[in-house]
């Protein structure tokens, strides 16, 4: 389960983070931060991502994609990057945290998947957010996406008792 759960990774409320004295945040690429595979990334979430020093926060991708494709993508972030990353294995997220010097209660993990990002941050005892796939939102629909989440959730929940 994710500590939190976020429709995009604009929701993540910063305050509270920085409340909970968060200093990095580790950040999947596909379908977190671009669609799948597509190079592309929104001026709205440059724009997010240029505003995260200012609440004391420095930020790194991890990404089990290739290394072209992310450090493209890390460039036009202005942030660094780990590619081919082998999440959930704990290595990965032990190599970003190296990138970030920061100690896992310091460190936020967010993605959209449960059994890469959100598993392998829970094992290493990070902060765990989840937030919904950008092309599925995109291709059905947000209000559908949330009703698809809101099941799946109560699975999960369900499992986990
Ligand atoms: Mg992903």
């Amino acid at each position: 389960m994710p500590d939190l759960f976020v429709d995009s990774i604009m929701d993540i409320p910063l305050e509270l983070l920085t409340r909970k004295n968060t200093k990095g945040i580790i950040f999947d690429l596909d379908n977190t931060v671009t669609e799948w595979n597509n190079p592309e990334i929104k001026h709205e979430i440059l724009q997010w991502f240029h505003e995260l020093p200012q609440h004391g926060i420095t930020a790194c991708l991890l990404s089990n994609n290739k290394g072209p494709r992310v450090m493209d993508a890390a460039e036009k972030l202005g942030i660094p990057y780990v590619a081919k990353a082998t999440k959930p294995r704990r290595r990965a997220f032990r190599r970003a945290m190296e990138v970030l010097k920061t100690l896992p209660e310091e460190t936020v993990v967010v993605g959209d998947q449960i059994f890469t990002d959100i598993l392998g941050g829970n094992r290493m005892g990070l902060y765990t957010v989840l937030v919904s796939p950008i092309s599925k939102r995109e291709f059905i629909g947000t209000r559908m996406m949330r009703l698809v989440e809101r099941f799946a959730l109560r699975k999960l929940k369900k499992m986990g008792r």
